[in-house]
């Protein structure tokens, strides 16, 4: 039997398409997602926040990882007719420099899948508008990576950024979006997604009221994910002080989204904006596995994975298989996740997952 568990957002509204779900939690037929891990050493920029491209860092691999492309669209035609509805080129890296994308959009296009793409705003290559035209038709939602509401914040947090730059193309990439969409095309939604942390704290209300005077329709809040010992200071939750700032954030990012309109009526969607509880009150208890049974994730040699979390790209939650010696169908009914489903309870790593949590995933 079915029940309907979540629900996509339908772009443009704030209506949602419910997803069949088994009652178990386990979509039998295959992830309803997929996300590629195509590009995680190649990118543009040098993020502060970014285990891979930070200057606090180590920088990038050499030589750097990429995923076959061939290998990629050969899984997209195996999940024909499958419950797979979306796919996500690599959320590490800039996946915008990855030389399959213009394929993997072509073949969504003809398959039925959509793209959630995830990148940095320098859209490198084809420029806004050109990627626009490719991504926009096919695309249900684009995340920018936004870290600033004034130029010195956003270039001192991405390094390699120029904010005014930016801005100029979120703007050329709406415009084409709107056009696609006026020509009778799906509404491809536009987001900031923000690392929260000391650097920005304060510019959260106002990054807020910049996707509302640009159209951006939806702000995406994540806590910064200190992998780095240079971020430890920087990360919101280390003491009472930080705490009490972003509580005060999250109450003014709140009232910003409530005045502020967008250009063409309604107002920005703003995720993850959610109080800590005072000192000493009991942490929430965790909840399930946001992925486990839902979703699935292609490493850039090809290795299947359960879910983000980079333990299990380190192998550490267990080995699931290779989608380039089989089928996802096979790997998704194998013994291996079968077994990290019935357990993840009672795994260290899954016991202390920011994911179960309040703003770990969404
Ligand atoms: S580490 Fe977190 S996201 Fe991964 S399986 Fe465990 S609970 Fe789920």
């Amino acid at each position: 039997m079915s029940v309907i568990a979540e629900g996509l957002s339908i772009p443009g509204t704030r209506r949602m398409m419910p997803l069949p779900m088994r009652v178990d939690g386990v979509e039998e037929g295959g992830p309803w997602r997929m996300t590629f891990v195509t590009s995680p050493d190649d990118c543009n920029l040098a993020c502060d926040m970014c285990p891979g491209h930070s200057p606090l860092g180590p920088g990038p691999r050499r030589p750097p990882r990429r995923l076959d492309a061939g290998l990629v669209l050969a899984v997209l035609a195996e999940r024909a007719g499958s419950p797979l509805r979306e796919v996500i080129p690599s959320t590490m890296g800039e996946p915008l420099l990855w030389s399959g994308l213009a394929a993997l959009a072509s073949a969504c296009a003809a398959a039925g899948p959509r793209l959630n793409v995830t990148t940095n705003g320098t859209f490198p290559g084809r420029g806004a508008r050109g990627w626009a035209a490719l991504l926009a038709p096919v695309t249900r939602d684009l995340k920018l990576s936004w870290n600033g509401a004034t130029a010195a914040t956003a270039e001192r947090l991405m390094a390699g950024l120029r904010f005014e730059e930016a801005v100029a193309a979120v703007r050329e990439f709406l415009e084409v979006r709107d056009a696609v969409a006026a020509a009778g095309g799906s509404r491809c939604r536009v987001s900031f997604q923000v690392t929260a942390q000391e650097e920005n704290v304060a510019e959260l209300p106002e990054i807020v009221r910049l996707a509302a005077r640009l159209g951006v329709e939806r702000v995406k809040l994540n806590h910064l994910q200190p992998r780095l010992p240079g971020l430890s200071a920087r990360a919101l939750s280390r003491d009472e002080a930080g705490r009490a700032r972003w509580n005060e954030a999250v109450r003014r990012c709140r009232a910003a989204a409530a005045e502020a309109e967008l250009p063409g009526g309604g107002r920005v969607l703003l995720e993850n904006a959610v109080e800590w509880p005072a000192a000493g009150a009991p942490a929430p208890e965790p909840g399930p596995c946001p992925f486990l049974g839902r979703e699935a994730w292609v490493l850039a040699d090809g290795a299947f994975a359960p879910c983000p979390h980079p333990a299990a790209a380190e192998g550490a939650l267990g080995r699931f298989g290779d989608v380039s010696t089989s089928t996802v169908g096979e790997l998704w009914r194998g013994a291996a996740l079968a077994t990290l489903r019935a357990s993840y309870r009672d795994h260290p790593i899954c016991r202390e997952c920011s994911f179960r949590r309040p703003g770990g995933a969404s």
